[in-house]
């Protein structure tokens, strides 16, 4: 795979520094049961990086340490690390919001029967990965079988009141299958709701639109069909000032399966560390006492990819998340 990280760090982007802190993002492995081609994981069935117990026990003192209002759970594929159920559980009990990144295909594994159960019994707000409405489409983003699967995973989840119960929330992701601008959040909102309502009885509650990262196996392919340069491009002629400030590294940390700190999951996989003292890479156990407000933000060309056009964060649009 082609590293994209000496192309993206030729690029200037505007300085940026943290506010207050309210999230949490854990990457707890990069193990998954897909192997999608536009993830920015690089994630699939044979990674084996995993979060081990003591880094999800020091997540759940931090939550606690640092009275942190959400836990967003990323992988691979969450739930096939040992420990997220724990987590899960022990964050809830703080009363700390916890959002579950599912790609859906998950809910059939086996050893996974009762995974639609376990979130909705802990009232765990489900991200879920739907690149588009159409059969077609998802297969050739994320395999065969994948759309199948996905529908039968949504309808278990709304059978269980996900997108219907206020308290069960269901947000769906979409991201453009290539090198483009992802449309307008709220006119694809309504074709899926139209679209999935109308074929497979299916609802949710929010659509969150995100553009793809030119990192990792989408940056690569990039680069080697030679699209990189205009893909980079059209990010920066879209780039909006109005879009930096509500950009997620400034109020969420990206913590990897070691403990290891980033200012967002995409410099986690750059390898780009959160600034943090001299020299050295910022561990959560060094952050339990430390506030991070005013601290530099590790930018790069890919930055672009959050604030072009509408936006782009882990919550969708950034202007539509304003409103
Ligand atoms: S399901 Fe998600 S984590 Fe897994 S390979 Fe696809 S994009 Fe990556
Ligand atoms: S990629 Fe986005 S979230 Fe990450 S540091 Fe850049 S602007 Fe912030």
């Amino acid at each position: 795979m082609r590293d994209t990280l000496p192309l993206l760090d030729k690029i200037p982007f505007p300085a940026l520094r943290r506010g207050t802190l309210d999230t949490l993002q854990i990457n707890v492995g990069y193990r998954c049961n897909q192997s999608c081609f536009h993830c920015h994981v690089n994630a699939g069935p044979n990674r084996t990086e995993e979060m081990a117990a003591d880094v999800a026990e020091l997540a759940l003192a931090f939550l606690k340490r640092r009275n942190i209002g959400t836990l967003d759970v990323t992988g691979g594929a969450p739930e096939l690390n040992a420990h997220f159920r724990r987590l899960v559980t022990g964050a809830r009990a703080l009363g700390v919001k916890v959002m579950d990144r599912c790609n859906l295909t998950i809910l059939e594994q086996p050893g996974q029967e009762d995974l639609a159960e376990f979130l909705a019994g802990n009232r765990v707000e489900v991200v879920a990965s739907l690149p588009c409405y159409s059969l077609a489409n998802v297969e050739a983003q994320r395999g065969k079988g994948v759309f199948d699967a996905s529908i039968r995973g949504l309808r278990a989840l709304n059978a269980l009141g996900y997108g219907r119960d206020p308290a069960l929330v269901l947000n769906l992701v979409y991201n453009p299958l290539g090198p483009s601008l992802p449309p307008s959040q709220a006119g694809l909102e309504a074709s899926y709701k139209r679209e999935l309502g109308e074929h497979y009885g299916i609802v949710f509650n929010k659509l969150f639109v995100l553009a793809n990262m030119p990192i990792q196996r989408f940056g690569s392919t990039l680069v080697t069909k030679g699209e990189f340069d205009g893909y980079l491009g059209l990010l920066q002629d879209a780039h909006l000032d109005a879009n930096l400030d509500g950009v997620m590294c400034r109020s969420l940390i990206s913590v990897d399966y070691r403990g290891y700190v980033f200012d967002c999951d995409f410099n986690q996989m750059l390898d780009l560390p959160l600034p943090y003292g001299a020299n050295r890479r910022a561990h959560l156990a060094d952050l339990m006492d430390d506030d991070l407000a005013g601290n530099p933000i590790r930018v790069s060309g890919h930055c672009y990819g959050c604030t072009a056009g509408q936006g782009s964060s882990c919550g969708g649009a950034l202007k539509e998340a304003a409103e």
